[in-house]
């Protein structure tokens, strides 16, 4: 896909004058879990289509579906959003329902399982770019703080051997005990920051997706860097970040005086 010639497209710079804390991301940003995503959804909506519609349905497209239905949103919003692409809803369902019901829940818990047998048998892997960025920042004193919609944040970041704290996690499992939407919501984002202690425009959000590079420039986020995983330049300043890049490695941290 050809990408455009844009000024804000290339490096990012973080000024230690101007920010106070990087929210990170977790899937696409710090770890490397597409794969297992993208497979574990395509198995769940692939098996269910081809049953309920037919054989010549639209399947499940694994870059395209995934990157406007799926990326960087909560499960359950997930398996509506992509559902109602293809013209069906379902009923919601409980969060206990079993995988082999048909139930936006179901579903959901279907993919789950699909996507924690693959992390347990190939693993994951980390941007070491980002980890570099990560103590950079630290050794700078700026509070970095990790969001994502997973559930599983503990066995991703174990599975990809991330051993990094960070200051705040806000997690899928967080956000449901605190009643936080999902993106592309900056619910929460701005927890992170008030658990932080900083106001949002204080704050950078790192994010390869477009539901969160959403919530990040809705949330009022002073600098908001996507990371083009996907030859999505485009789509991501369209979707509000300030600046895109390919990669963290493009990304620098700057002291006062030392531009
Ligand atoms: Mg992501």
């Amino acid at each position: 896909m050809p990408q455009p010639n844009d000024s804000r497209h290339g490096s990012a710079t973080i000024d230690v004058t101007e920010f106070d804390a990087v929210v990170f991301d977790m899937d696409g940003v710090v770890t490397d879990t597409t794969a297992a995503h993208t497979a574990a959804w395509k198995e769940v909506f692939d098996e269910f289509l081809v049953r309920v519609v037919g054989p010549d349905v639209d399947r499940f497209d694994p870059v395209a579906d995934y990157l406007e239905f799926v990326d960087g949103k909560p499960r359950y919003d997930g398996v509506r959003a992509f559902l109602a692409s293809r013209g069906i809803m379902l009923d919601e369902g409980r969060p206990g329902d079993p995988p082999s019901a048909d139930t936006v829940h179901s579903l959901g818990n279907r993919k789950n399982q699909s996507f924690l047998a693959r992390l347990s048998a190939y693993g994951a892997d980390s941007y070491p770019s980002t980890l570099r960025l990560l103590a950079e920042l630290r050794r700078v004193g700026i509070s970095t703080a990790l969001i994502t919609s997973s559930r599983n944040a503990s066995v991703v970041l174990q599975a990809a051997d991330v051993d990094v704290s960070f200051d705040v996690v806000i997690d899928g499992e967080v956000a449901a005990e605190r009643g936080l939407p999902g993106k592309p919501s900056p619910a929460v984002f701005l927890a992170a920051t008030d658990d932080l202690g900083i106001s949002a425009v204080r704050g950078v959000v790192i994010e390869d997706a477009i539901a969160g590079v959403a919530a990040g420039r809705m949330g009022g986020f002073g600098l908001v860097i996507g990371v083009a995983r996907h030859d999505n330049v485009t789509d991501l300043l369209n979707a509000g970040a300030h600046v895109v890049v390919d990669d963290l490695a493009a990304v620098s941290v700057v002291s006062c005086g030392s531009r």
